[in-house]
């Protein structure tokens, strides 16, 4: 069965750096398309910045210091909106699952509610706003319907993965009201939120793990 441990924290944030880099430039793209092009840059640039410290990971590392080791080093390297937005996301997650060693569904829900909230703090976007949120939040909300069906991990983990796909698609007909593609008004309109897309990947990268 599939266990959520310290291991495989560090095999989804192994995985997530890889598709980051495979995706920069795609999401490069996004983020010239409705703000100055540097999200691919900015995401990359973090997560090769944790692959050296998850080296130095030992036994005795749960998930959640992980995550924590993740926090930091996207508050110190990554500039922009999305660094402080990914940094609270991943500390607030941290605290959230605390000092177990796996995750079951339930922790894993907790994971995913205290990100969302963790950003929506920071960034104070709400569900249409054409934002990462708009992935974050039908995410955690599938995930949260899945566990309490009483799905296993995986099930959840899918769920989540699928909605915030979906959401990410979600936001292309939309008009921006937080961060700079709320300059543009209805040019927006047509542009995929390049921090939806970026989500998405990350929480696909998770649930691809399952098959691995
Ligand atoms: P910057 O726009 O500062 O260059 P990035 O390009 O790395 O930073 O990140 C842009 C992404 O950040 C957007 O696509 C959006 O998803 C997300 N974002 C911006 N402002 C907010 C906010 N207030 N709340 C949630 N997400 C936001
Ligand atoms: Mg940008
Ligand atoms: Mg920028």
């Amino acid at each position: 069965a599939l266990r959520l441990d310290t291991g495989w924290t560090i095999r989804w944030i192994r995985r997530s750096a890889e598709v980051l880099a495979a995706n920069r430039a795609a999401l490069n793209t996004l983020d010239r398309d409705i703000g100055d092009g540097d999200h691919g840059e900015n995401m990359d640039r973090g997560f090769q910045a944790i692959l050296p410290k998850l080296e130095e990971v030992t036994d005795e590392t749960t998930p959640g210091a992980v995550l924590k080791l993740v926090a930091t080093t996207l508050i110190s390297t990554v500039g922009g909106a999305a660094g402080p937005l990914y940094g609270t996301a991943f500390l607030k997650a941290a605290g959230a699952v605390g000092a177990v060693q796996s995750l079951d569904a339930i922790a894993l829900v907790a994971l995913l509610t205290a990100a969302r909230d963790g950003i929506v703090l920071r960034g104070k976007a709400v569900e249409g706003d054409k934002t990462m949120i708009d992935a974050w939040t039908p995410a955690v909300n599938a995930a949260s319907a899945a566990q309490t069906a009483g799905s296993p991990v995986g099930t959840v983990l899918l769920a989540a993965a699928d909605a915030a796909e979906h959401g990410a698609q979600s936001t292309e007909p939309l008009v921006a009201r937080k961060g700079r593609a709320s300059y543009l008004g209805e040019r927006a309109i047509g542009h995929r939120d390049p921090g939806s897309q970026s989500t998405s990947l990350l929480l696909r990268a998770a649930a691809d793990l399952m098959s691995h």
